[in-house]
């Protein structure tokens, strides 16, 4: 049987002066100074699992190149991933481009102001339905994320709350005439204040914490046994043509990164030494013509939510290619790359790559 959350004795006060901190505090944020909820929407998909600072640059471009639900429903999935390029978690991007389809076909291109209308959209769950309804339209509905329920944890001292003890939690208080200041203001406050280390000296709300009352902040949230990602090693093949052009191959449809374009890559290997073995064996069955003799560049990583891939490059240059690809490869040029949507850990390749061409017998 989970704990029963406490109800909050001096909830009043405490909405009061969360809001008075933020008031005081918030930033000047581009998608603040609007209602738009399109507008609303993008930002709140952007800042998941991403810095601040990070999405400013992006949600400009964004807003300039899609300025409404319509530009992006027409836009190609290639151009809307090139946009994206960079900000990671790409299924967010799909299932954005893939919403605001829905949105236009079904409700006439405006965005669904109940949290249900909202949440039939793909890839929006509790959080980004709380958020939008909230803020864009006033709707007294919980946005809880990380920083949240970090927060939430402590004003409650509840060692590991549901997220529906929270949600229970926060609909007693959250305040009618101000539901997207005060969901913002608590996330704010967690980003800033009531952080993993927390800084209770200049907490706005210190009186009203359990947790800071019991001696316990440092107990909450609980520590959750965390599984470690999963590490793959990946040998890649940059196939250099006599034009300086490098092969590409597009991912499935479907899938981790689905649609980028990417460098051929082998299997997973477990062993080092395999690498180079796994490399050769792709490069010769990807053209006809003899090979140079590889080039090996720095391992590059990346980490996904769920899995760390660690890719081996090696460079081999052929003075000619296979006669026919199917239409998944395609010769570019190195410092043509940035025409087509292409990871971001690929992009290093390249770069690395392309300090290399002149040295290989060309
Ligand atoms: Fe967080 Fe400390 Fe404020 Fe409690 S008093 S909400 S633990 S910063």
């Amino acid at each position: 049987m989970p704990p029963k959350v406490k109800k909050m004795d001096s909830a009043p006060a405490f909405v009061r002066a969360l809001l008075a901190h933020f008031d005081a505090t918030r930033r000047d944020l581009p998608w603040r100074s609007t209602t738009d909820p399109y507008r609303i929407w993008i930002s709140e998909v952007m800042l998941q699992q991403t810095r601040v600072e990070t999405v400013i640059p992006y949600y400009d471009r964004w807003m300039q190149q899609f300025p409404s639900v319509a530009t992006l429903a027409d836009a190609s999935e290639q151009v809307v991933l090139r946009a994206w390029e960079g900000l990671g978690y790409y299924s967010r991007a799909r299932n954005l481009h893939a919403a605001a389809k829905v949105v236009r076909e079904r409700h006439s291109g405006l965005v669904p102001d109940s949290v249900e209308g909202l949440r039939a959209l793909p890839g929006i769950g509790a959080y980004t339905a709380g958020a939008v309804s909230s803020i864009a339209y006033g709707v007294a509905e919980p946005a809880i994320d990380g920083n949240a329920r970090r927060v939430f944890s402590r004003i409650l001292d509840m060692a590991d709350p549901s997220l529906t003890q929270i949600h229970t939690a926060v609909r007693d208080i959250i305040p009618a005439d101000r539901p997207g200041d005060f969901n913002q203001a608590v996330m704010e406050l967690g980003a800033t204040i009531c952080t993993p280390r927390p800084c209770c000296s200049k907490c706005p709300v210190q009186w009203h914490c359990r947790a800071f009352a019991l001696g316990t902040v440092h107990l909450r949230p609980g520590v959750s046994a965390r599984k470690a990602s999963p590490v793959f090693n990946i040998a890649v093949v940059v196939l250099i043509d006599a034009d300086g052009r490098a092969l590409l191959t597009q991912r499935p449809p479907r899938g981790l990164l689905a649609g980028f374009w990417t460098f051929p890559a082998a299997e997973p290997q477990a062993q080092q030494s395999s690498y180079a073995k796994a490399a050769r064996r792709m490069a010769a069955a990807l053209v006809s013509a003899p090979l140079s003799r590889a080039r090996r560049l720095d391992p590059v990583s990346h980490a996904f939510s769920h899995r760390t891939e660690v890719y081996h490059p090696f460079v081999y240059h052929t003075r000619r290619a296979a006669a026919s690809y199917d239409t998944a490869f395609r010769w570019v040029a190195i410092d043509s790359m940035h025409e087509l949507p292409v990871p971001v850990a690929q992009r290093r390749i390249a770069r690395a790559a392309g300090l290399v061409v002149h040295e290989l017998h060309l």
